[in-house]
């Protein structure tokens, strides 16, 4: 059983990981924490982008010779593959790590991850503790995983006028973006959401050609290493990704100028497109955000 002070770690990791968001595709965003006996955190840490360091190796090289004989509290199962660095199943056992606290098995690993050979190597192993919780962060990695393209996130703002791109110079395009990989436009051009986020020809973005099926069009980026893809215009730029069930959120901006108004053109929907429901609302400085899912993700 995870002590609470462990439960209480895996929440902080959790956390940690978020700020890999946007920065570690096609690797996963990953949290670590570090607990002495005493339940002191000596070390914490986050996979910052491809190519650095893993969230372990992070928090092992923040906690220096306090590592031995610590608990290592991490979102996400410590891999167990020779790549630039040693696997971080080595190196938390180099340092003495005595418990490892996993809330996700690597579906990659097949049974062959950092686990075994961490039991192997005599340390003590728990998994899936606050699972729930780490799909939070780790959720949409996941999923593109499982369906082996991007999660695809289409924001709008509804006007009298019907469905507009939501303009790109907001503080809330700036948030979506952040916490995205790429951006595709109407006309096919695709971008990175925060140029330089994935330092230099991590992610091989090509522009899709007219006439590119939505299906193949994410298929493409998910091989380019994208996980998250943010659309970027109106309805046109949807209308093939929700037409081939493609879209798995939407973020829905309704003006809040007046309480007692009548939209002046015919909108397609509402607010939103049909076969998504709300899961989370807030008042922003000019709109009412709407989060919106497709109902078949829940
Ligand atoms: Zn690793």
């Amino acid at each position: 059983m995870a002590s609470a002070a462990e439960i209480a770690a895996m929440r902080r990791a959790i956390a940690l990981s978020a700020a890999g968001l946007g920065m570690t595709s096609p690797n996963p965003p990953v949290g670590c924490v570090l607990l002495d006996p005493q339940d002191r955190i000596v070390g914490e840490g986050y996979h910052e982008r491809k190519g650095e360091a893993h969230a372990e190796a992070q928090a092992l090289a923040a906690a220096g010779p306090l590592a031995a004989g610590a608990t290592a509290v991490v979102t996400l199962e410590p891999c167990n593959h020779q790549g630039r660095t040693p696997p971080c199943r080595q190196s938390l056992i180099s340092a003495g790590i005595r418990r490892v606290i996993i809330a996700i098995i690597d579906p990659t690993s097949r049974g062959e991850g950092g686990v075994v050979e961490l039991r192997r190597a005599g340390v003590d192993v728990e998994t899936g503790v606050l699972a729930d919780e780490a799909r939070v962060v780790l959720g949409d990695w996941l999923a593109g995983l499982r369906e082996r393209r991007p999660i695809i996130i289409w924001p709008y703002l509804i006007t009298g006028q019907g469905l507009e791109p939501l303009p790109s110079d907001t503080a809330e395009a700036r948030r979506l973006r952040l916490n995205a990989d790429a951006v595709l436009r109407v006309d096919g051009a695709v971008r990175e959401a925060v140029p330089g986020s994935h330092g230099t020809g991590i992610l091989a973005l090509k522009d899709q050609p007219p006439g590119t099926s939505a299906a193949e069009t994410a298929a493409a980026l998910y091989d380019g290493g994208v996980r998250r893809l943010l659309l970027d215009g109106g309805h046109a730029v949807a209308t093939p990704f929700l037409d081939a069930g493609l879209v798995d959120r939407v973020v829905a901006y309704l003006p809040h100028r007046s309480a007692s108004r009548r939209p002046a053109a015919e909108l397609p929907w509402p607010l939103l497109p049909p076969g998504f429901v709300i899961t989370g609302t807030a008042r922003t400085d000019s709109f009412v955000r709407v989060d919106g899912q497709a109902d078949a993700l829940r």
